[in-house]
Formats: C-alpha cells, structure tokens, sequence
C-alpha cells in the first residue's frame, strides 16, 4: 500500500510553480518544480490516476485528453483515493468511478448534452484547474469523484462513508443512484440531499445523524 500524505501535508501550498513530465531533462533545477505523475501512476491502494482521468459516459465517448495541468489536482486525487475511496474498496469490495475528473474541454463538452447536471465552478471536479482566463474553475479546491457499487446501495455506501471517513462534500442522489464525495481543505463533512422535483434536482443540506431518518421519511 503507498504511504498516502500526512494531514500537515496534505495539501499544497497555493503557490503555482512550472510543472515538468518525469520523462523531462533533469538538467531543470529540481526545486523549483513538482513532477506531474503519468495517468498510469499508481495513486493509491487500489487506483490508478488514469481511473479518475478516463470514466464517464461523455469521456468514454469521445475519448478526451481529459489530463490535469496542475500538480494540486494530482495530490487531490491522491487524496480522495486514500482517504475515502481505498477503505471504501477495503470495506465493500471494487467500485465503479461513474465520473472524476473533468478538464474545461470536457465540461464544454458535457454541456452540449440535453441534461448535463455539471457545475464545475461548485462541484470540485476540476481540481485546481484553471479555466483559458488564468482562474481556479472551482474555488473550492479538493477534489470530488462520482461512484457506485454492483450490489452495495449508495444509501449503505453514503452512510459508511459519513460514519468512516474524513470527507468534504458529500451528495446523495437515492439509492440507485452513483454517490459524489469529495475531499477538499475546508473538510467542512457537508451532507446534501439532491431531490427530484419537477424534473429538477433540488439540494437539500442535512445534518450527518439525519441522513437515514432522512432518506427513510422522503424515499430515497
Ligand atoms: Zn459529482
């Protein structure tokens, strides 16, 4: 198993340095830049960066680059995986990264879709992208990836994850449903309800211990 970062180091310092490929000449002062990893790097236990790069319905289709530029959204991947998504492999066995990391291109992509339910500027899965005027996509910062399990409902997944584990954001689409958690720097472990009224999904931020009464009470 890698050694996922201690809490101190968790995060970057929000400073941006050049970035280099580790094919690069090492002739570069090596100080002055932090390797951007391969897709085929292992960033945890049980992934690989390239699992959070290339998954989704649009990615899948057209097959995008859909690769990080700044080194902040790698250890934010990092992150997420150690943190929440290895135990939770540990725990319940493989999952399916239904969406992860989506690049402005394919957020441009996405929103030609009839329904493309994407927010990149809230939803944390840019990373610390920056979008074609030099700004953070998503001030948020962190990272979000969308999963489901085979045979596990998201209800059982969404309420382990609260009860286990050191999240950021956490959003509940009913049981059928791929669950979105993030991890990210304000840690805030917030908890939201996404109910479909009208055709619309509508967010409702619960408190943790309300989640099963919840999801009971409104059939979820
Ligand atoms: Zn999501």
């Amino acid at each position: 198993m890698l050694a996922c970062l201690s809490a101190g180091a968790r995060f970057l310092r929000p400073i941006r340095v050049p970035a280099i490929r580790a094919t690069d000449p090492p002739c570069l002062e090596p100080r002055a830049f932090m390797l951007i990893p391969s897709p085929d790097d292992r960033c945890s236990k049980h992934f690989h960066y390239r699992d959070f790069l290339f998954c989704g319905e649009t990615q899948n289709r057209l097959d995008l680059p859909n690769t990080p530029t700044d080194p902040q959204t790698y250890e934010a991947i990092k992150a997420l995986a150690c943190e929440i998504l290895d135990k939770v492999v540990d725990e319940f066995g493989d999952i399916e990264l239904t969406f992860a990391f989506c690049s402005a291109e394919l957020a441009k992509k996405i929103r030609k879709n009839p329904r493309p339910r994407i927010a990149p500027e809230r939803d944390q899965h840019a990373g610390y992208e920056q979008n074609s005027c030099g700004k953070q996509i998503c001030n948020r910062g962190g990272f979000a990836a969308d999963f489901r399990h085979p045979s596990v409902p998201s209800d059982q997944l969404a309420h382990w994850v609260i009860g286990k584990c050191a999240f950021d954001r956490l959003y509940y689409y009913g049981s059928s449903h791929p669950l979105h958690v993030s991890t990210g720097p304000n840690h805030s472990r917030t908890v939201v309800l996404m109910q479909e009224r009208d055709g619309r999904r509508v967010p409702r931020v619960i408190k943790e211990d309300q989640f099963n009464t919840l999801i009971n009470a409104d059939g979820l």
